[in-house]
């Protein structure tokens, strides 16, 4: 095929732009982002080469290789990876994929312009870091595996660039960097000087695990010309080194290198065991979490290696899906080098690793839980919800429960600051049996919800369920260190203090003599109320909602809502308060014509209310306005 021109997808071409026109406070990096690219690109050439090895035409000899020449002004970067056909290349370098990419661009978007210089600094855009020293870049590459056909592609920056067929005879990447003036002979940068390549490489990408070579050029005692290759980098990957040797600059700039993590993690795990099973782990808690952490296509898991040597990507196997956030990898000599992602779930050392390192996580957050509230509170922020779903997920799983609920933060009544279940228990006063939690959009709209009253009432705390996955959690433990949780928006919630258990009585008694009132309110209001009740649990309220024991509250309901389950339907009862002048006047209404439209209106206006109360829109609220209005004008 000849040449032919093509164009950047916008998106790309914003990112060119924004490359190319800020002023990029670290200039170096595009360096480590093209040796990481040539490294990654080794790394799939090996992992495919496990199962076909003819895909290595003979050469196993891995390297990087790059050339600094003053002559052309140039820097030439050579990997002999897996390389890429045409498709790939239009595909990979033309349009943007990589999350950390659009995560750049999105954060560029939300800043405006004011904020550029300090956010490119935070990113790696990869392989368009090139264009931060490059007036034009220059790409061939062949595809592993006796593709004959290799294609260069050739950019200047534009909006466009041209790709055309040559020959390549070896396999891999060549990137040829033009570099822009100030670059060669500026008074602050010479990137095609020897040494400053070599100490960069040393610097960013030492622990990367092929040889990075170059040419090194001496004179021998005759004065003659001699070419020395070295190996620049010491290829020792980071995990293999002693903890104490390793600096924070150093594993930030690895998990930057190798999980595109831009940010400074907010813990970092460094394991190493020896005994029945040996294996290094070095792990992290991103600083944020990623923006599609709950959704389908975000993928969890850990590297896997064995010897050094790179397994597998995203292996799902070491930790539960609750620690989906994780990040990191595991290197361990027991493992063998080609497994099947099959093979690995059935794997006792894998299980074995993934529970030590799941223990070792629990501890790290129950000590910083204990010793450093603030910064816990930081992680919650990000990844509580993981921790909530988690309870959740394993309803049926007291091991995992027992595991997580210590780590759970809800926030209550008393300051509305988090809590734990251990503080809030050791808050309750000794009459106190139960553990009480309310549930509704805010803390503003639950502390209003009108069966808090009697609570408060009696000073006692509760637990204010404000994210919905609050209540799944707490409904799945059922109970904390033998102390039953209660929701106060359920039927069953009473007080048990005598006063309450003297007004429930009253009420019982109450309910037997207005039975055929309450069915003829229930009937009024017809089938979106379940049934009809008098309650003890309001003070100076008229009207509540109560929802079944079983099956969902309101607010699951109203969750589930968007997807329409009709079998995720809460079991509702409206609550009236017998002591209240409206329910006087009801049964006033009631005695003198149980049939009339006024009967009806102010029983479909009880149940508005308690709609209302709960945040949920009536189905007709047009009616409700006109009925109140009427109401208004009598
Ligand atoms: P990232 O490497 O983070 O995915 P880049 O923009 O650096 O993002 O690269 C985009 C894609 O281009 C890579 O995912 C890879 O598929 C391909 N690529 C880049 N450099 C090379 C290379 N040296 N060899 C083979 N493929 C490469």
């Amino acid at each position: 095929m000849s040449a032919e021109t093509l164009e950047f997808q916008a998106e790309t071409k914003r990112l060119l732009d924004l490359v190319i026109n800020s002023i990029y406070t670290n200039k170096e990096i595009f360096l480590r982002e093209l040796i990481s690219n040539a490294s990654d690109a080794i790394d799939k050439l090996h992992f495919e080469s496990l199962t076909n090895h003819d895909i290595l035409e003979g050469n196993e000899d891995f390297e990087i290789f790059i050339v600094p020449d003053s002559d052309t002004k140039t820097i030439t970067i050579s990997d002999n990876g897996i390389g890429m056909t045409r498709d790939e290349v239009i595909a990979n370098i033309g349009t943007i994929a990589q999350s950390g990419t659009r995560a750049f661009l999105d954060k560029m978007s939300d800043a405006g312009d004011s904020n550029n210089e300090e956010l490119i600094g935070q990113f790696g855009v990869g392989f368009y870091s090139a264009f931060i020293v490059a007036q034009k870049v220059e790409l061939t590459t062949r595809k592993a595996g006796g593709e004959n056909s290799a294609v260069k592609w050739t950019c200047e920056g534009a909006g466009e660039y041209v790709i055309e067929d040559v020959d390549k005879p070896s396999r891999g990447t060549t990137i040829i960097l033009h570099l822009k003036p100030e670059f060669v002979s500026g008074d602050e940068f010479n990137f095609t000087d020897h040494f400053t390549i070599e100490s960069l490489v040393k610097k960013y990408s030492d622990y990367i695990r092929y040889p990075i070579k170059m040419n090194f050029y001496t004179e021998d005692k005759d004065k003659n010309h001699i070419v020395e290759v070295r190996t620049v980098n010491s290829m020792q990957p980071l995990w293999t080194r002693n903890k104490s040797d390793i600096s924070e600059d150093e594993y930030e700039e690895f998990f930057r290198h190798q999980f595109h993590e831009w940010e400074k993690p907010m813990e970092i795990f460094h394991t190493k065991a020896e005994g029945t099973i040996e294996y290094t782990a070095l792990l992290c808690i991103p600083k944020r979490a990623a923006s599609n952490l709950f959704f389908a296509d975000y993928e969890p898991g850990l590297q896997l290696y064995s010897r050094h040597v790179f397994v597998m990507d995203k292996c799902k196997d070491f930790l539960p899906d609750y620690f989906r956030f994780v990040k990191g990898l595991v290197d361990s000599p027991d493992l063998p080098l080609n497994v099947s992602r099959e093979i690995l779930q059935q794997s006792r050392d894998v299980k074995k690793i993934g529970r030590a390192l799941e223990k070792n996580i629990l501890k790290q957050l129950a000590k910083a839980l204990k010793n450093d509230r603030e910064h816990y509170e930081e992680f919650w922020a990000q990844f509580g919800k993981s921790l909530k779903i988690g309870v959740y997920n394993n309803t049926y799983d007291s091991k995992v429960k027992e595991d997580l609920q210590d780590l759970l933060l809800f926030v209550t009544s008393k300051d509305l600051k988090l809590s734990t279940l251990a503080e809030y228990v050791e808050r309750m006063p000794a009459t106190q049996k139960k553990i009480y939690c309310a549930t509704g959009k805010d803390a503003a709209s639950i502390a209003k919800l009108p069966q808090l009253e009697i609570l408060r009432e009696r000073g006692i705390e509760v637990i204010y369920l404000v994210d919905p996955v609050d209540e799944f959690a707490l409904n799945a433990l059922v109970s904390y260190n033998g102390k039953e949780i209660q929701s106060v928006n359920r039927e069953d919630f009473e007080l048990e203090d005598e006063d309450s258990q003297k007004t429930k009585s009253e009420i019982d008694e109450l309910s037997r003599s207005y039975e055929e009132l309450l069915l003829d309110v229930k009937a009024a209001i017809g089938e979106s109320v379940n049934e009809v009740r008098l309650t003890a649990r309001l003070k100076s309220g008229a009207v509540c909602l109560m929802t079944g024991i079983n099956g969902p509250s309101l607010n699951m309901e109203q969750t589930f809502a968007p997807m329409n389950n009709p079998f995720f339907k809460a079991h509702r009862i409206l609550g009236l308060n017998p002591n209240h002048p409206l329910f006087k006047k009801l049964s006033g209404v009631h005695a003198q014509d149980k049939n009339s439209d006024k009967f009806k209106d102010f029983c479909k206006l009880l149940y508005a209310q308690a709609l209302l109360i709960e945040g949920i829109m009536p189905d007709n609220p047009v009616d409700l306005a006109n009925k109140i209005a009427e109401l208004m004008s009598n």
